[in-house]
């Protein structure tokens, strides 16, 4: 019989107002239980592992990053597949971070959440919920039909370090705009099995340190030098650079030179756009030109969440800056289309 782990870590699935103070607080995956009765009408057996305290997806990071790897790992030859339920508001980070912890998944890895507490009469969470358990179960040829960490919401699954929050209000509150949708739900369950990864050839891998020692540089016209040097120069060890359209920076010669300055120095600068859709073309424009002539790592179309997450990825398991250059841009697991 294929059994499935319900990994509960917290978010609003499980949320209930508290009536005194009429603030969203989490409650036990039993109480979940309750409000889905559908559960027990399932053809496949699932246990539950809940996190102790329960946590809000804000306060989500590399260590509970960690923790939730761990438990997959120890789990992994027991269960067919793993569904995650996890707070939205940061959801991507963590499935893109499990994405690079897990080299060769051979099985689902599914996260999903809700945009209304379980208890909610016009709740999201019911359908998400049973949904991401067919998903996590489902088979083809006695094999895993999604072998992926994946994102479940609102009836679409989409692979997880392509995928980002833009909506706080809608039930679709995610989107992958520079990778097509791996499955639909409607009347039928629809998997464009095209776009879905091959399982790992090898044995799966877990790799649990990170090093979250990252600068975020978000760049906007009138930046000042000295702004600028107080994110390269701060302590950390690579920066995640946003820039204009498809890859575009000043040229402004202050502001090549400090970027010059930080590679000199041993730091890491990862170019990856602020559009959303569209991919960072180094050499396109005179404006990104200097930068791919003095090391500027090309991001191409990866989410900010992906280039976060294979950041610590990278930092917390590669030595060498100029192996860690190279595997930034290159896909390691779906996470970016080189042209
Ligand atoms: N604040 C919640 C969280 O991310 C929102 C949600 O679950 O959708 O944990």
């Amino acid at each position: 019989m294929t059994n499935v782990l319900i990994i509960y870590t917290g978010g609003t699935i499980g949320m209930i107002n508290d009536p005194q103070t009429g603030v969203l607080v989490p409650f036990q995956f039993e109480q979940i239980k309750d409000h889905v009765p559908e559960l027990k009408r399932l053809k496949y057996q699932f246990k539950v592992h809940s996190f102790d305290p329960l946590i809000d997806s804000s306060n989500m990071s590399p260590e509970i990053y960690k923790q939730i790897a761990l438990l997959i790992q120890k789990e992994y030859d027991h269960y067919d597949g793993f569904v995650v339920l996890h707070g939205s508001d940061t959801m991507a980070f963590t499935a893109s971070a499990l994405s690079f912890m897990i080299e060769n998944l051979s099985k689902p890895v599914i996260f999903t959440g809700s945009q209304l507490p379980v208890n909610g009469i016009r709740t999201d969470a019911k359908e998400n919920l049973i949904t991401a358990l067919e998903i996590a179960a489902e088979k083809r040829k006695g094999r895993a039909m999604v072998p992926e960490v994946c994102i479940y919401f609102d009836y679409k699954l989409f692979r997880g370090n392509r995928s980002f929050k833009y909506n706080s209000e809608k039930f679709e509150a995610f989107r992958s705009p520079n990778y097509p949708i791996l499955a639909e739900a409607g009347v039928y369950l629809k998997f464009s099995r095209n776009a879905i990864l091959k399982p790992g050839a090898e044995p799966v891998k877990f790799h649990t340190r990170l090093d979250s020692a990252i600068g975020i540089l978000k760049l906007y016209p009138g930046m000042s030098p000295e702004i600028v040097k107080a994110v390269l120069f701060s302590d950390c060890k690579a920066i995640i650079m946003e820039t204009f359209g498809s890859g575009n920076t000043s040229t402004e010669c202050w502001f090549l030179e400090l970027l010059r300055e930080a590679i000199n120095a041993g730091k890491l600068i990862l170019n990856i756009s602020q559009c959303k859709v569209g991919t960072v073309e180094l050499g396109r424009y005179e404006t990104s030109r200097a930068l791919m002539e003095m090391g500027v790592i090309n991001g191409y179309d990866m989410t900010f969440e992906a280039a976060v997450t294979k950041l610590m990825y990278l930092l917390g398991n590669v030595k060498s800056n100029k192996k860690i250059a190279e595997y930034l841009a290159t896909d390691l697991r779906g996470e970016l289309t080189v042209y």
